[in-house]
């Protein structure tokens, strides 16, 4: 039986099973309401539920205390009223689920493999800048990876994960060969970035979060784009940073490009700049010679809460100009 939920002051409604989350059911809708993680830690999907029951898997301190539930973890137990701020309705099954082959593996780092998986024949991948992929698990479980290819490199899917100790699909990533196969449902993540060309742009990353920025920036060079960009990318070793090229390309193909490592462990001097420290440091000991008006950071939820104070108290971005997604991992959340 699927529960009607009906969006307050509007003639929309759409069905959720008992089963699915809120948030799952709209965006198969074709309703887009703000979401990031889809985790039940960003809080960009919390919304006022006037009427009917739900079951909350997870709450949010912030939301919850204002009255407001995460469609992301709420299912149905009965119709409902809800009220988002912000919804609009887009086009049904934006999503797609395709087994996808496993291509080339490399080992970038010892703890990241790149894993490049190819569609089937006559499938394209559609997808922006920044948005992620789900692998989904044979037991329905699921697990969230950005796309790191640019999207015109539409025949092909790469993403970078890092082994996580005790991770089931981590772990499992180091042993993939070519030939084995995966299920993918893809584009998720509402990538909001201005194409401004005046307006100077932060990007922060740690680690794997190097993921959608390798994606924005690769576009954004295919573009010819000659807007101010600095990137700040951090990680414990300089093994951390796995994919070192990539920025003397970007060094050649983006004119106004600058990068700083934020290393925290002490280097020998390289050939670019390195920060001894965590990004957030970076940020602050660079801070007067950064004036972003944007800030794009992806990483673990700890540096992105220290990267967006920051950003926001001491470069003065507003709010509506950061933009993050969490690596947020939690296995309970992920089903
Ligand atoms: C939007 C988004 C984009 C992401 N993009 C990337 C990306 O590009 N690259 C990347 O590397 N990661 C990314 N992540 C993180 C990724 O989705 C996974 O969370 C991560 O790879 C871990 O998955 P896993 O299956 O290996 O680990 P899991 O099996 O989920 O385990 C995670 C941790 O929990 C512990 N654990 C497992 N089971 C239990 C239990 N029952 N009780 C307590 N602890 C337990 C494990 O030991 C491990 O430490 C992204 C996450 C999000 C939300």
């Amino acid at each position: 039986m699927s529960y009607q939920v009906h969006i307050a002051g509007s003639d929309v409604s759409f069905g959720c099973d008992p089963g699915v989350f809120i948030l799952d059911a709209a965006l198969k809708a074709g309703i887009q309401i703000p979401y990031a993680c889809r985790k039940g830690a960003c809080g960009n999907c919390a919304v006022r539920i006037e009427s009917g029951q739900v079951q909350r898997f997870v709450t949010h301190p912030e939301t919850s205390a204002a009255g407001d539930d995460l469609l992301c973890q709420c299912r149905p137990q009965s119709d409902l009223i809800i009220r988002p701020a912000d919804w609009r309705q887009g086009q049904p099954n934006e999503t797609k689920r395709l087994q996808v082959k496993v291509y080339r593996n490399t080992a970038v780092a010892p703890d990241v493999s790149m894993l490049h998986l190819r569609l089937p024949a006559g499938q394209r991948a559609k997808f922006k800048a920044g948005q992620y992929l789900d692998v989904l698990l044979p037991d329905g479980h699921r697990r969230s990876y950005s796309m790191a290819n640019p999207p015109h490199e539409s025949d092909v899917l790469q993403i970078h994960v890092r082994h996580v100790e005790g991770g089931r699909f981590s772990q499992m990533a180091s042993g993939l060969t070519a030939g084995d196969m995966l299920e993918v449902e893809f584009p998720f993540g509402q990538v909001t970035i201005s194409n401004d060309p005046n307006d100077p742009l932060l990007c922060v990353c740690g680690g794997t979060g190097f993921a959608p920025i390798k994606s924005l920036l690769d576009d954004m060079a295919k573009q010819k784009s000659a807007r101010p960009v600095t990137l700040i990318w951090g990680s414990r070793d300089l093994a951390g940073l796995y994919l070192l090229p990539q920025i003397d390309k970007w060094k050649k193909s983006l004119p106004n490009f600058q990068f700083v490592a934020a290393i925290e462990m002490a280097v020998e001097p390289q050939d670019f700049e390195v920060f001894q420290g965590r990004v957030d440091q970076a940020i602050t000991s660079k801070a007067s010679s950064l004036a972003p008006k944007e800030v794009y950071c992806c990483g673990s939820s700890a540096m992105v809460t220290a990267v967006k104070k920051i950003c926001l108290d001491t470069l003065q971005v507003e709010a509506s100009q950061f933009h993050a997604d969490e690596f947020v991992m939690n296995p309970l959340q992920c089903k």
